[in-house]
């Protein structure tokens, strides 16, 4: 069941003018973008002075998102990001609910005496806010921030930007419409941005058709030559090296997605996308019906997730991250054959 704090003293809170921090997790999505920038939108028509802080850059096709040119990112801006984080009456927490996803800032977080909130739909929420918007069977953060407009008693409020922004982060985090945590709701509250005013074949082709060449060769020699499938487990994995990334000029979400190409073939019912980024081995893992990649992921991977798509990380080499990875499949194998 969702849990739902006390919203009304919360609306009371946001009657009056107040600093409000909006952070997002480490490595910034569609979802976490959309959310945030749909609720700084909102609260700046509730006038408010809100400032977005990103931990670290996230993907050009998202720079159009209404809001953008005002956000911190705290790996290049850490001082304004800290002052910002000190001086707020409340904090939004969007999109994560572990203060580890978000590097450096979740200490000065945990430091402040500001209000804290989060809204999120990732599995077992930490225990660090005093307001909680949490449903896992929500598609998105987006979705929540719908949510929580309606909770304020302000869907009349939604204009054009608010609508862009959550509907960017619904389409995303549902792979347009077609994972299973798309609901009647995802939908209803969808058709309600699109009456709002967001443009949903012009979001579209702003977030996927904004490849570059390099990108898109990325992603064939990826499936081409990286690409291990393993029928014995329904299981696949593609790797990618430093060196391979430098080759196709790699730019911050070149590899978004990839992880979900395997899925589509015909079986597979696991993938894993293992990749070198900054020094450390970073995993993405996707399944398809009953198997379950947030307890692989935090079993073996110190990461989390959802149900069906997690994330992870290893301090291993890509090697030896691959060898670990196929020691432990077999432990799975009826669990994944047997669907
Ligand atoms: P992605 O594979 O796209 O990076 O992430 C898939 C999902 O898992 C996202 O919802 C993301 O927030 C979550 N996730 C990714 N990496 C990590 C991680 O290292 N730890 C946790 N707890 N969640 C992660
Ligand atoms: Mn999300």
């Amino acid at each position: 069941m969702p849990k739902t704090s006390n919203f009304s003293v919360l609306k009371k809170l946001l009657a009056k003018p107040k600093d409000i921090v909006i952070v997002t997790h480490w490595s910034p999505d569609g979802d976490a973008m959309g959310s945030s920038l749909g609720l700084y939108n909102y609260l700046k028509i509730k006038k408010h002075s809100v400032t977005v802080i990103a931990p670290n850059d996230y993907p050009d096709f998202l720079n159009w998102l209404h809001g953008n040119n005002k956000v911190v990112n705290a790996s290049v801006s850490g001082l304004q990001a800290a002052k910002k984080i000190k001086a707020a009456d409340i904090i939004f927490c969007l999109d994560f609910n572990a203060l580890s996803r978000i590097g450096e800032l979740g200490k000065e977080i945990a430091g402040t005496a500001a209000v804290k909130v989060i809204i999120d739909h990732h599995q077992q929420p930490e225990d660090f806010a005093d307001y909680l918007l949490h449903n896992v069977k929500s598609s998105s953060t987006c979705e929540l921030i719908y949510d929580f407009i309606q909770l304020m008693g302000d869907t009349k409020k939604i204009d054009k930007k608010i609508a862009e922004c959550l509907y960017t982060g619904i389409m995303t985090d549902t792979g347009s419409f077609r994972f299973p945590s798309t609901s009647a709701k995802t939908l209803k509250i969808t058709a309600a941005l699109v009456e709002a005013g967001a443009n949903n074949s012009e979001i579209h082709n702003r977030i996927f058709d904004d490849n570059t060449e390099d990108r898109l060769k990325l992603l064939g020699h990826a499936l081409v030559e990286k690409m291990v499938v393993l029928k014995e487990y329904n299981a696949a994995y593609i790797t990618l090296t430093n060196e391979e990334l430098d080759r196709f000029n790699f730019k911050k979400g070149d590899t978004e997605g990839l992880v979900n190409y395997p899925l589509s073939i015909r079986g597979i019912k696991f993938s894993v996308f293992i990749v070198e980024k900054d020094g450390i081995i970073k995993m993405s893992f996707r399944s398809k019906g009953k198997f379950d990649v947030n307890t692989f992921a935090r079993q073996y991977f110190s990461g989390g997730g959802h149900k069906n798509a997690a994330g992870g990380a290893s301090n291993l080499s890509l090697e030896a991250t691959v060898n670990k990875f196929l020691e432990i499949l077999p432990l799975y194998k009826t669990e994944l054959i047997g669907q």
